[in-house]
């Protein structure tokens, strides 16, 4: 029986980040025991919120000090642009918010249930 015979070894494999063909894939290996830290509520968790420049004297508002799982950061980005009508990016566990919205970004994540600073 030679290598190819069997329809098993044929058939595509699906790679479970990308739903390509493994074969065609650029993703790394998948790593199944990835820890991912428990869920710690937002009132355990104490954000400080200050404005940095940037580029072309742009400001934005930079909130960090999330500890929590990145599903929640993004959950709590998505609530915050919602409320406040900006845009936002994620960076790394910081929240980056455009404009200068100290005072109302603090009240939006302390609505959210968040400590802040
Ligand atoms: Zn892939």
């Amino acid at each position: 029986m030679g290598l190819f015979d069997g329809t098993a070894l044929e058939r595509a494999v699906i790679c479970e980040s990308c739903g390509q063909d493994v074969k065609s894939c650029d993703c790394p290996p998948s790593e199944p025991n990835v820890e991912i830290p428990p869920d710690i509520p937002p009132e355990k968790q104490k954000l400080s919120i200050r404005i940095e420049k940037r580029k072309r004297g742009k400001q934005v508002t930079v909130i960090s000090g999330f500890r929590g799982h990145p599903e929640q950061l993004k959950n709590t980005m998505t609530a915050l642009k919602n409320e406040l009508g900006t845009g936002g990016t994620l960076d790394e566990s910081k929240i980056e918010l455009q404009g200068s919205l100290v005072d109302r970004a603090s009240a939006a994540c302390r609505r959210l249930g968040y400590q802040v600073k």
